[in-house]
Formats: C-alpha cells, sequence, structure tokens
C-alpha cells in the first residue's frame, strides 16, 4: 500500500512536470526534460543511477541519452538494435538487453525497462541498484508506461515547435531565393539558417566550380581526387543521395546532401556534427530541403549568366552584322571588327588575312592592328596558315609556346579562324594575347560566329570595291573609262577655271586589223595608251573613249601648253608604234572667263576638230574655235 502511494505520489510529479513544461513559455529543452525525467526515475525507484537510451533512427542502434551519473563505466554508450531482435521475435528480452548494455563485470544489479512496445520500442530505462528491489516489476512496469506516454507527447511537442521553427527559417530562405539572383545572399542565408536551426555543427558548401564570392561564406572546392576522404562527397554529388559517414578516430560524423537544381547538381552541402550526436531521420530531410534550395540558387545564377552572356553575345553579333551590311568601305569594315574583337575579348591584336588565286600569298587587309603591319608577323601568320590549312578547321591554341615551330612569338593565346566564302575570298581571322590560356572556350565559339558573319560582307565590299575600280579602268589599255573622265571634266567645270580636252582617233586602223589581226590592232592601241600615259603624267587624265579612239583631259595648263603637249603625243606615237601608226587630234579648250562652258559642248567640239584633222589628211592636230555663247 505504501508502495503504491509511493508510486502514484511520483507519477504525479511526473504529471505536473509535464503540465508545467506545456504550459511555460519558454520551456527547456528536450534534452533537458530527458534529463529531469532521468533524475525523477532515479529517485522514484531509489535507484543509485538511472539512463535512458533512445533508438538512433539513420544508425539503427540505440544511443545513451541522458545519464545521472555521467560516464559510468557500467553503461554502453550504444549498442545494435540487430544485437536485440530477434527476426521471429516480436518483443525483447531485458536479459539479452542487459548483457549487452553491461560492459565488463559488475556486482550491480540492473534494471532495464523498454520504452514503447513490441517493436515500436524507442527506448530503455535502465536503473542501477546494489540490489534489485523487492516491489521490482511491478514499479518498473508502471514506471516504463508512464515514462513511454509522458515522452512521446513531449517529443511530439518538441518537434511541433522544432519542425515549426525550422520550417519557417526555410520558408525565409527559399522566398529570398525567389525574390532575388544574388547566390551569395541565398547562400549566406542557407549557412546562417542551418547554424540557427542546429548550433552544434559545422558547415560548408563544396562547389564544382571556381565560385567566388565577397561574403565570409564556408565555400570549399569539391575534391574530384581518389583520396577516400572525399569519396563520400563524390558520391553525393555524382549520385544526388544523401551520404552519411562517421570518422571515428575523428569522433565526427559527416553528412553530405546534394546541392540539386532542376537540371543539374551544382555542389555538396557538408555538415560536419560531434560523433555522439546523430541524424535523426527528420532532420536530413531538413538537411536536404535547404540543399535543394542552394542548388536551385546556384542554377539560377548560372542560367541568369548564361542568359545575359547569350544576350550580349547576339548583341554583339547584332551591332557588327548591321555595321557590316551597311555601305561603308572594306578598311572600315576590317578596322570596326578589328576594334570590336579587341574590345569584346579583350585582345591583343586582331589580324584578318586574305589570299586568292592571283596572290596565293597571304597579305593583311587594311585595316587589322598594328602588330599585323609589322614584319614580326610574318613567321607567326605563316605558321598559323599551315596549320589551319593541315588541320583543316579554326585554331583555339591556350599557349602558342608549345606549337611554336619558328622564331619567338610574344603571344601565347591564339585563336585563328578561316575565313571562307566559296567564290570570293579565302583568309585567316587571328586573336592574339600576350598571356597564356587567356581566351575562354566561349569566345572561340563566339569568334567563329563573327568571322562567318562577317566574311561575307567583307567578300561583298572586296567585290564591290573590284567592280568599282573596274568600272574607272580600262581592261585593255588600263587607262580610265570615259564614264570617269566625263565626270572628271564635270567637276573640274564647277569649281575651275580653265580646262581642255584632246580626243585622238588612230588613223586606217581598220588597215592594221586587216594587216595583222586583232590581237596586233589591240596592241597596238596599248602602245599609242602608253605614249599618252608617259606624256600626261602629274598634268592629266587619260581614258579610252572608245574602240581605236582615245582621250586626255587636261586641267591644269595653259592652252599653249595643250596644243604644244598634244603635238608632242602625235609626233611621238609615230615612232612608239609598231607597226607605226598615226594619229588624229581635236583640241578643245574653255575658260570661264570667256565663255560659260558646257561639258556636252567641249566635247562635240573636240569632236568637230577631230573630224576636221581626218578631213585634212589626218596625222593632224585641230585645235577648235573657241566657243561664243551669250551671257
Ligand atoms: P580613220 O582614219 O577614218 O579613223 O579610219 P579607220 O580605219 O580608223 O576607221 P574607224 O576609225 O571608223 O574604224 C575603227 C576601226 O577600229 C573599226 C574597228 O574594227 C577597229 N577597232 C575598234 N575597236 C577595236 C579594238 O579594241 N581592237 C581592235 N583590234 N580593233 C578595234
Ligand atoms: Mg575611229
Ligand atoms: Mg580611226
Amino acid at each position: 500500500m505504501i508502495v503504491k502511494n509511493f508510486i502514484e505520489q511520483r507519477i504525479q510529479k511526473i504529471q505536473s512536470q509535464l503540465f508545467e513544461l506545456l504550459t511555460t513559455e519558454t520551456p527547456y529543452t528536450f534534452e533537458q526534460f530527458i534529463v529531469n525525467l532521468s533524475i525523477e526515475m532515479e529517485e522514484v525507484a531509489d535507484a543509485h543511477f538511472s539512463a535512458i537510451y533512445f533508438l538512433d533512427e539513420w544508425k539503427g542502434h540505440f544511443r545513451l541519452y541522458s545519464e545521472t551519473s555521467p560516464g559510468h563505466p557500467f553503461l554502453r554508450n550504444h549498442f545494435s538494435l540487430d544485437d536485440l531482435i530477434h527476426p521471429d521475435s516480436d518483443s525483447l528480452s531485458s536479459k539479452e538487453v542487459e548483457h549487452i548494455i553491461r560492459s565488463g563485470d559488475t556486482t550491480m544489479d540492473l534494471s532495464i525497462t523498454s520504452l514503447g512496445s513490441g517493436k515500436k520500442i524507442f527506448g530503455f530505462l535502465v536503473l542501477g541498484f546494489d540490489q534489485l528491489p523487492s516491489f521490482g516489476e511491478g514499479l518498473f512496469k508502471v514506471l516504463s508506461d508512464e515514462l513511454t506516454k509522458c515522452i512521446k507527447k513531449v517529443e511530439g511537442l518538441y518537434s511541433t515547435l522544432e519542425e515549426k521553427k525550422k520550417y519557417e527559417l526555410l520558408y525565409k530562405v527559399t522566398s529570398q531565393f525567389h525574390s532575388s539572383i544574388d547566390t551569395d545572399g541565398v547562400l549566406n542565408e542557407v549557412i546562417e539558417t542551418l547554424r540557427k536551426v542546429y548550433p552544434d555543427f559545422q558547415y560548408y558548401l563544396l562547389l564544382s566550380q571556381d565560385y567566388t564570392t565577397d561574403k565570409d561564406l564556408p565555400v570549399r572546392e569539391l575534391a574530384y581526387d581518389m583520396d577516400p576522404s572525399s569519396k563520400a562527397s563524390i558520391q553525393a554529388y555524382m549520385k544526388g543521395e544523401i551520404q552519411i559517414e562517421d570518422r571515428l578516430q575523428e569522433k565526427q560524423s559527416y553528412l553530405y546532401a546534394p546541392l540539386k537544381g532542376k537540371q543539374g547538381i551544382y555542389g555538396v552541402l557538408q555538415v560536419v556534427a560531434p560523433s555522439y550526436l546523430y541524424f535523426p531521420r527528420k532532420d536530413i530531410e531538413f538537411f536536404l530541403l535547404i540543399a535543394n534550395t542552394a542548388g536551385n540558387a546556384l542554377e539560377n545564377a548560372q542560367l541568369y549568366q548564361q542568359s545575359r552572356k547569350l544576350n550580349d553575345d547576339l548583341q554583339l553579333i547584332n551591332s557588327t552584322s548591321q555595321k557590316l551590311n551597311s555601305n561603308i568601305r572594306l578598311t572600315e569594315k576590317i578596322s570596326f571588327m578589328a576594334f570590336k574583337i579587341e574590345q569584346s575579348f579583350h585582345a591583343h591584336e586582331v589580324g584578318f588575312l586574305t589570299w586568292n588565286e592571283e596572290q596565293p600569298d597571304y597579305y593583311v587587309l587594311e585595316g587589322s592592328s598594328s602588330f599585323f603591319t609589322s614584319k614580326q608577323c610574318t613567321s607567326l601568320v605563316k605558321q598559323l596558315e599551315k596549320m589551319v590549312e593541315d588541320q583543316d578547321e579554326a585554331l583555339f591554341i591556350g599557349d602558342f609556346k608549345n606549337e611554336m615551330t619558328e622564331e619567338y612569338s610574344p603571344f601565347r593565346s591564339v585563336m585563328a579562324v578561316p575565313m571562307t566564302d566559296h567564290e570570293h575570298i579565302n583568309g585567316l581571322a587571328i586573336v592574339l594575347h600576350k598571356e597564356p590560356y587567356f581566351f575562354t572556350f566561349e569566345s572561340f565559339k563566339l569568334l567563329q560566329s563573327l568571322v562567318h558573319h562577317s566574311t561575307l560582307a567583307f567578300a561583298n565590299s572586296m567585290l564591290r570595291e573590284k567592280l568599282e575600280k573596274a568600272v574607272i579602268t580600262d581592261y585593255l589599255t588600263k587607262l580610265h573609262s570615259r564614264i570617269h573622265l566625263d565626270e572628271c571634266v564635270e567637276k573640274h567645270i564647277e569649281d575651275s577655271q580653265e580646262g581642255h580636252l584632246i580626243l585622238f582617233d588612230i588613223d586606217d586602223f581598220k588597215l592594221v586589223n586587216d594587216t595583222y589581226g586583232h590581237q596586233i590592232g589591240d596592241e597596238v592601241i596599248c602602245q599609242v595608251a602608253d605614249v599618252i600615259k608617259d606624256n600626261i603624267e602629274g598634268v592629266g587624265i587619260a581614258a579610252r573613249w572608245g574602240g581605236e579612239e582615245l582621250a586626255v583631259f587636261l586641267p591644269l595648263i595653259s592652252a599653249e601648253e595643250a596644243h604644244e603637249l598634244a603635238e608632242r603625243m602625235r609626233k611621238k606615237v609615230v615612232v612608239n608604234t609598231h607597226p607605226s601608226v598615226t594619229v588624229s587630234c581635236g583640241l578643245a579648250s574653255w575658260n570661264i572667263l570667256k565663255s560659260m562652258p558646257d561639258r556636252k559642248q567641249i566635247v562635240q567640239r573636240a569632236d568637230q576638230a577631230l573630224y576636221k584633222a581626218k578631213n585634212s589628211g589626218k596625222n593632224k592636230l585641230v585645235v577648235a574655235e573657241e566657243y561664243r555663247n551669250s551671257f
């Protein structure tokens, strides 16, 4: 009866403690509460000491959680669940437990009662006596039941509180993550949250890429080597699964949670715990969630950077394309591209070279940077040209020092992209930097795309400039074309006082053709052209007027000088042509002081003078009459 009352009293005390706990605003921690319970148990049973073991779900063993006599030599720190439960038995034999808990010989009696029931046993209450009390079994059973109820309630309460706190923090992290692309900020918040929730642990972010940060973040590089100490971290990274590792010597437990985003894994969260602590399942879930948050933040940052880069690249291609397709000269296009590439790639030198069937040796296109206009570039360019030809693809050289066959080159990073447009251009764009491994592979790809875009524009300009030249030059005599001479006269009339036009026509040229053939005829035309070219250098412009007619425009000399010059040329033609031919000439001069000049009138007058020369025996110079028009 006394015993029963005593037990009831004790139970009441336990219950009132529980009530107090439930009603206090800042109650003890769960650990403190369990320690208090152990003390109560010791008192209730009048034992020497009491200890409580709890099941560590993750590790699958029972761990000594609290004891009233710390470091008691009779108690093991933990024992395995497998050691206890027989696969075919539902209950545990306390004899077996006692055997396991006891370490070494002892004269002390132990009472061991399970907490929970059947297979759902979550712990043990251990009481130590000199001798087991007579009321034994009955008391222990009641104690175990009460303790089980109490612990369950308290645990429920604590875990709810704890979960609430944790998830509030997690919510804060994720909402920050959704509202910003500041990876540093998110990672910092992740670490801060972890430190708040589990202050006893240390945390590291093992990242797979070089991560630079201003913040004081515990970032470490993820080691890929086969160092056994990094095996678990690599497993977590490769498999994307959580890994736990106990390092007995270091007395520490390590947890590795992959930093997972939607598209990949960006690193690993390393949690270091003193080995007496354990990672319960719900904590592991929390680590996984928070590691995913970090993974998503890293992924977002990476995607954001990639998209910005892509955007920048597109803008570069777009702005260059616009300029390249505008109506500017080739030299301007080349120097624009060289400048853009220098700017975007932080290159030291940018050059564009080309060659074609007429000029198989490369030549540097005007507009390339200064190194390419120096003689120094020759050996480097020759080697690159050969390498591109041999390999038949663009070159991306991290350190040219290893490739150099010719003389020393001050440039270590080299990119060389062929410019090919099947019809019109064959060339090479070369980008150089003095530091080795300076250019990224992305910039190489971008350069290829830029060169590809610009090649066609270069080819167009080249073709156009070639045509322009062809138009102002006569293909046979290499004199100017008639259009060009007309334009020159027109322009000159507008802003100068006087000028002269001579028209030449080879006499009896049909006979030359008939006698010697057309080819000789052509040669004779060229010989006449050469006589003219040699005599007017510096004072006039000569053109092929058509057929075997040639013209000279003299803007700088007087009428007398023009007359003398025409005569001189007429006489020289006879001796400088083979077969020898003569020419008839018509000279028309104008002076705005005498009459208002008009190009058509001038041509007409020269033509009429020539006609007169033909009709008066050929091999003559006739000066056109002065044109008079009324002002
Ligand atoms: P004239 O003294 O009256 O000028 O007699 P001509 O024989 O020179 O007569 P005309 O000037 O009327 O004829 C020019 C001839 O020159 C006609 C054409 O066959 C020939 N001819 C015109 N262009 C070329 C050319 O590019 N090459 C050659 N070989 N012959 C040409
Ligand atoms: Mg003629
Ligand atoms: Mg003629």
